[in-house]
């Protein structure tokens, strides 16, 4: 049985007074729901929004990584830092990481590699372009990201795979909940390909681009989706406690 799970991504918004309101909100707001959930700020909120969440069930994450534990690499920030203050998930491969900053697998790799070594959850973002969908290779971007994203990695207890179609992300437009529900499959057979039935069936599997609280209920009654990466939505308290509280009405 997967636990559902919504991450909200706050990007670079927010002042750390706006993220603390934002996160005392949410704990009055979530503290009953049964569902995981994750808020990730800027890194320079961390500290000050860990200390809204103390005695909460909502997790801390960071929205990115350095792929080294300490050293000279000016403007990164490293996961022993992410650890001291808290942090318990990162997001990785996040598509405006790829495509603004020119991320790619091998260093993704590393990073998730070098979380789960410190015992950080993660949040491996995958999704193609609206060229790559267009030209019918949604799947094999798909793959490549994944089996390039995890190699190496044996046990993925503590990942959970976020599909963000590119062209969904922050643009309004949403995948509908079939064409994600595919993808999501296709995700899963490849799992099980790759690793087990078992760890398959196990691994919990978010969809991000554009979710709202009028398309939550929906995507989340889909077979395969079992969570939501939510961008924009995530910025206020009135969007994101109604999208964490669904309700598929099933
Ligand atoms: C995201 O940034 O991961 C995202 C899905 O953004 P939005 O919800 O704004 O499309």
């Amino acid at each position: 049985m997967r636990t559902p799970y919504i991450a909200g991504n706050w990007k670079m918004h927010k002042t750390t007074a706006e993220a603390e309101e934002l996160a005392r909100s949410l704990v009055r707001s979530l503290d009953r729901e049964n569902k995981k959930v994750m808020i990730a700020p800027a890194f320079t909120a961390l500290g000050p929004v860990k200390g809204c969440l103390e005695g909460s069930h909502i997790l801390l994450g960071a929205q990115n990584m350095g792929p080294e534990e300490q050293g000279a690499h000016t403007g990164e920030v490293s996961v022993l830092m992410l650890k001291d203050l808290g942090v318990e998930a990162v997001i990785l491969g996040h598509s405006e990481r790829r495509h603004k900053y020119g991320e790619q697998d091998d260093l993704i790799n590393r990073k998730v590699r070098l979380a789960l070594s410190h015992d950080l959850e993660v949040v491996l973002c995958v999704g193609e372009t609206l060229e790559q969908r267009e030209g019918g290779v949604t799947r094999r971007i798909v793959e490549q990201q994944i089996r390039g994203g995890l190699k190496e990695v044996g046990d993925l207890g503590r990942i959970t795979i976020a599909y963000e179609p590119v062209w969904a992300i922050g643009t309004g437009k949403t995948a509908t909940p079939k064409d994600a529900d595919d993808t999501h499959g296709f995700i899963r057979d490849l799992l099980s390909r790759l690793y087990s039935a078992k760890v398959a069936e196990d691994t919990v599997i978010q969809y991000g681009g554009s979710v709202k609280p009028n398309n939550a209920a929906e995507l989340m009654s889909m077979e395969n989706i079992d969570g939501l990466l939510v961008g924009g939505a995530s910025l206020a308290a009135d969007s994101f406690v109604p999208i964490v509280r669904y309700d598929t009405g099933s």
